[in-house]
């Protein structure tokens, strides 16, 4: 007998994201050369005083597994660093655990707070994950749409319109993918104020946390006022640390949250991999700190670039992220049918690749999203080739709107 797929599976669709990395890769491999703006990967390799004590404890042997929370010495450095930097108490014992990558490490803590028929309030844009974790759960992922108009504020007020008796939670990113908009203490305070009236859990992505720009400050909602003791903080090192490849994360909340979450973790991978987690321990130190900072300043360069090249476009519009590595420029003016065709004309006549704006919700699908963690030579000749291409598109457009009576 043939297996039968489950019908919530066959419900989901494949990530946008990883599908379009995949055929990047796909691509390269056939010797076909696309310049990919389309997944957030970092283009630095690991730092070294990362990379170096993995390697040693995959030599001495440290090959087995570890606790389910994580290393202790690992759960430390990260309770150290979560009071440190964004104000949050963190008992290593009770209330962390390291998973294997944040994106597992959020879908624990959405099956840690909800169950089948609870709704989950999703601000969007989003990231293109969260739905279908809260779908696998039998949960019910309920889109807020934000206004790009008004720079996607999270309000009081659209949060409490779509609440209802099973809505359970709030799920927040900030930084953002796919907008780089970054929480604004008005905006921390919509969303806790309407968690406490409504007694919902927070869950908060903060997985872009070190990359921002302008000086901006971090907004922790689990350190915030009425956020504290029901947000589940989700954080990782694949972005901040050019770790995507290492898969590791981890989640932080109250102790009797986080008991359960670690069940999930025990009945579906066990822990993280071992040796990757004492590569991990290296991310705390003074000179990750160093090297995060270097990381961040050459995104910095590549931001400002592609938001003033993107801008003199002609029908372009790309406002300036405020932190992580996207831009998501409104391409209305182009007159694409929708930014899937607008993705599919880039690839073909530009070879780049893209991002769509729908993939992250109904409010950006005449938006698409460009990645500038590309290295900076990808990132130059994909926005010359843009910007040739769509001036090319413009030209023909306008011979081909000068009616032949009139020539
Ligand atoms: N959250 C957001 C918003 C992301 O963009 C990503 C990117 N992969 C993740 C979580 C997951 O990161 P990872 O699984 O690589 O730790
Ligand atoms: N988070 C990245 C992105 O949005 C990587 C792919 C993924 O895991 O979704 O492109």
């Amino acid at each position: 007998m043939k297996p039968r797929p489950a019908p919530i599976a066959t419900s989901l669709g494949r990530s946008p994201t990883v599908a379009l990395l995949d055929e990047a890769q796909r691509q390269k491999a056939r010797g076909v050369q696309v310049f990919n703006l389309s997944g957030g990967e970092p283009d630095f390799p690991t730092p070294a005083h990362i990379v170096r004590p993995a390697v040693e404890a995959l030599e001495a042997g440290f090959t087995h597994y570890t606790p389910s929370r994580g290393l202790p010495e690992l759960r430390d450095a990260i309770a150290a660093k979560l009071l440190a930097e964004n104000g949050i108490t963190a008992d290593p014992e009770t209330d962390i655990v390291v998973t294997p990558s944040a994106k597992h490490g959020m879908f624990i803590a959405l099956a840690g707070v909800i169950a089948p028929g609870d709704e989950v309030l999703v601000p969007s844009p989003a990231w293109v994950s969260y739905a279908p974790m809260i779908t696998l759960l039998g949960g019910r992922p309920v889109d807020v749409p934000l206004d790009p108009s008004d720079q996607f504020t999270i309000t009081e007020e659209q949060l409490t319109a779509a609440v209802t008796p099973r809505t359970r939670a709030i799920l927040v990113n900030s930084p953002n993918n796919p907008t780089g908009r970054m929480l604004s203490p008005a905006e921390a305070d919509a969303v806790t104020r309407v968690a406490r009236a409504y007694d919902l859990s927070i869950l908060a992505d903060e997985i872009y946390e070190h990359i921002r720009y302008g000086g901006r400050s971090h907004v922790s909602l689990a350190a915030w006022p009425g956020g504290t003791g029901r947000t589940i903080t989700v954080n990782g090192f694949s972005k901040s640390h050019a770790m995507t490849g290492w898969r590791l994360g981890y989640v932080a909340g109250p102790a009797a949250v986080m008991r359960e979450v670690v069940k999930v973790q025990e009945h579906t991978v066990g822990c993280a991999a071992s040796f990757v987690q004492r590569g991990a321990l290296a991310a705390f130190t003074d000179e990750s700190q160093v090297a995060v900072r270097e990381m961040v300043a050459s995104y910095d360069g590549r931001r400002r670039y592609v938001v003033d090249a993107l801008n003199k476009m002609s029908g372009i519009a790309c406002a300036d992220p405020e932190g992580a590595f996207y831009v998501l420029p409104d391409i209305s003016r182009l007159g694409f049918g929708s930014a899937r065709e607008c993705g599919a004309w880039l690839l073909e006549h530009a070879g780049v690749l893209v991002t769509p704006g729908s993939a992250f919700g109904p409010t950006v699908g005449q938006h698409v999203r460009l990645s500038f963690a590309a290295s900076p030579e990808t990132l130059a000749t994909a926005i010359e080739r843009l910007g040739t291409a769509l001036a090319g598109r413009e030209l023909t457009q306008a011979a081909a709107a000068v009616s032949p009576a009139a020539r």
